[in-house]
């Protein structure tokens, strides 16, 4: 989002405040430019013979932003049955998808398995079953390599006692049963985590994922993952994607060369490509002054946009309406009945009841995490395409609150004999 003159312009000179007045407030906006610049940005980083990208669609899974990533040739990582489902509805062929979950059931790896779309294999257990089920359908393997990394330790998922993955101290136990069971292993996959800052932390790892890998000798690819950190505030630290390309695609090709044959990198960014693409929109509800604080309270909270307070994650707090006004300290808070903070003492330009808020990196882990919390509708969700705004998901009605649930009839008469003889 660019200040022209006093006016904040998205990408095609849309105007965010017209976005409002038509659609509503809250309200999400995605800027598919950014997604596509992020999407360029990895492409062109990696200078390997086999580079594919897979969009990691749990951090934002509309299905518009499923089906752009897939014209630009990205493949899908997906988490649930559901997300496969949905790769396939618009239109992933099934070896563009894969599947990589964690604690499902052997019965959803099932289901996956029977469309056809590629299986990521996490722990020992469902290796040996999935291996005596189908010995002739290839799959990948989840290994951790125990690389402490990620922003926060509820986003570090490949540490020693982290639930994901197989140990890389493991190897044995797989080989084994691969040749108990005559298991194809296809491929070969780490993720470590998001909010990885230092390109040699993703180096070491990526370092004992090789070594595993020359141990397996039919191969078709190696999977990286992901945890790619992009900056959340001006001067902030993230991934220099282009350094790392550079670092990993040298020793990759090393690595090619010397097991013989052109293996496919992969990732599977989610943050990466759609966190700073989007913004989300709400309106100050009323400005609130304490001994000590400057309140702004606005038309959403934790049930729209949780990162803030699930993680601590700190998101840019700028008022679209007043880009020019002098800055004042405020702490930005939501209207949820739990302290759903979404900035403490920001400066933003000074703000009055009726002024739109944006609060920037909306695009991953916002709106996929969303909720009906204290019974509010999820809000509105907007794409921008080749400048034009284009309405993507219809904000909530009453009826959404109310479709699953089955009313029941409640006598007036107490139903408890012993409540009834008093
Ligand atoms: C969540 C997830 C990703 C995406 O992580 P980002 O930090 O959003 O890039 C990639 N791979 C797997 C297996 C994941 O669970």
């Amino acid at each position: 989002m660019n200040l022209e003159n006093d006016r904040y312009q998205l990408s095609g000179g849309v105007d965010p405040l017209d976005l409002v007045a038509q659609y509503g407030c809250p309200l999400y906006i995605y800027d598919t430019a950014i997604m596509e610049r992020q999407y360029k940005r990895i492409q062109s980083a990696f200078k390997v013979k086999r580079l594919k990208i897979n969009y990691a669609c749990k951090a934002l899974s509309n299905i518009n932003v499923l089906k752009f990533f897939n014209t630009l040739g990205s493949g899908l990582d997906t988490v649930s049955i559901q997300e496969v489902e949905m790769g396939l509805k618009v239109g992933f062929k099934k070896e563009d998808i894969i599947y990589t979950p964690n604690c499902v059931s052997i019965e959803e790896i099932e289901e996956a398995t029977a469309l056809g779309v590629r299986i990521n294999i996490d722990n020992l257990s469902i290796l040996e079953q999935f291996g005596q089920l189908h010995p002739n359908i290839p799959v990948c393997i989840r290994i951790n390599p125990h690389i402490m990394a990620g922003g926060n330790s509820k986003i570090s998922v490949g540490h020693i006692d982290s639930k994901f993955g197989i140990s890389f101290h493991q190897m044995p136990l797989v080989k084994r049963i691969v040749e108990s069971t005559g298991l194809a292993i296809e491929g070969l996959h780490m993720h470590t985590g998001s909010g990885i800052i230092d390109a040699d932390v993703f180096l070491r790892g990526a370092e004992i994922l090789l070594n595993v890998a020359s141990d397996f000798e039919n191969l078709d690819y190696i999977d990286f993952g992901s945890g790619f950190k992009v900056p959340y505030k001006e001067g902030d630290s993230a991934t220099d994607i282009e350094e790392l390309g550079t670092k990993i695609s040298e020793r990759f090709n090393d690595f090619c060369a010397d097991y013989g044959r052109d293996l496919c990198l992969m990732f599977e960014p989610g943050k990466f490509l759609v966190s700073e693409a989007g913004y989300f929109l709400a309106k100050v509800n009323v400005i609130k002054q304490t001994t000590s604080t400057v309140f702004a309270g606005i038309d959403s909270g934790l049930n729209h946009l949780i990162r803030p307070m699930f993680y601590d994650a700190y998101h840019e707090i700028t008022n679209i309406s007043k880009p020019l006004t002098k800055k004042r300290f405020y702490t930005v808070v939501g209207y949820i009945c739990e302290t759903d903070t979404f900035g403490i003492n920001r400066r933003i330009s000074e703000i009055n009841e009726g002024d739109i808020l944006c609060i920037h990196n909306a695009g991953a882990y916002c709106f996929s995490m969303a909720s009906n919390y204290n019974s509010r509708f999820r809000p509105a969700e907007v794409m921008i395409y080749n400048g034009q705004a284009h309405l993507v998901r219809e904000r909530e009605t009453m009826d959404d609150l109310l479709r699953n649930q089955v009313e029941m009839s409640f006598a007036t008469a107490p139903t408890t004999p012993a409540l009834a003889e008093k």
